[in-house]
């Protein structure tokens, strides 16, 4: 579900852009990444735990789903009305690869449950689990990538496309720049 390099949305002029290995490389040591269309310069302590873990949250995503069970939607809120969305309190849906059974879980706190608790994460119907050492890979990296990317306060993560929805981009420009980047 999660592509190899993972989109941002400037929060100043709504452009969208992928962070390629390249810029996670340069980024990396210097924890600051900038929208290539306005410059808009996103930096801050999310963005080495983001940079850190979003490759770990591809790989084991790819691998629970071949251990049999696999993360196929989940829910997108702004909670606080700003523009700045994410799935904190809105629920996961998985699908068994085994059986074919779906579920939802909500992300919090069931995702640090399954973390701490990796053997009780399972197909609710045909009991088929996954290695808990990749539940725990997997729930960990959702995690930590998931806070790192909350703390961009200058970039939304693009968590709309890998679940095929239309990114609400005029809700994520920040309201100062709406006149002059209009949408
Ligand atoms: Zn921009
Ligand atoms: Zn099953």
């Amino acid at each position: 579900m999660f592509p190899d390099s993972p989109t941002m949305i400037c929060r100043r002029c709504g452009h969208s852009f992928q962070l390629t290995d390249q810029v996670r490389r340069e980024s990396q040591g210097m924890t600051r990444f900038e929208c290539p269309s306005c410059k808009y310069e996103t930096v801050g302590s999310g963005i080495r735990a983001f940079i850190k873990f979003y490759p770990r949250l591809v790989q084991s995503e790819k691998k629970i789903a071949v251990e049999g069970i696999s993360l196929i939607n989940y829910g997108i809120g702004d909670i606080m009305g700003l523009g700045m969305f994410s799935w904190l309190k809105e629920k996961m849906q998985y699908k068994c690869n085994h059986c074919s059974h779906t579920w939802q879980a909500p992300f919090d706190p069931d995702t640090l449950h399954y973390k701490e608790n990796p053997k009780s994460f399972h197909c609710p119907s045909c009991l088929q689990k996954p290695d808990p050492k990749t539940t725990k890979e997997f729930f960990m990296s959702l995690n930590q990538t998931f806070e790192g990317a909350f703390k961009f306060t200058h970039v939304q993560w693009d968590i709309f496309s890998p679940v095929g929805r239309e990114a609400p981009v005029k809700k994520i420009q920040s309201k100062i720049y709406a006149t002059k980047f209009p949408i």
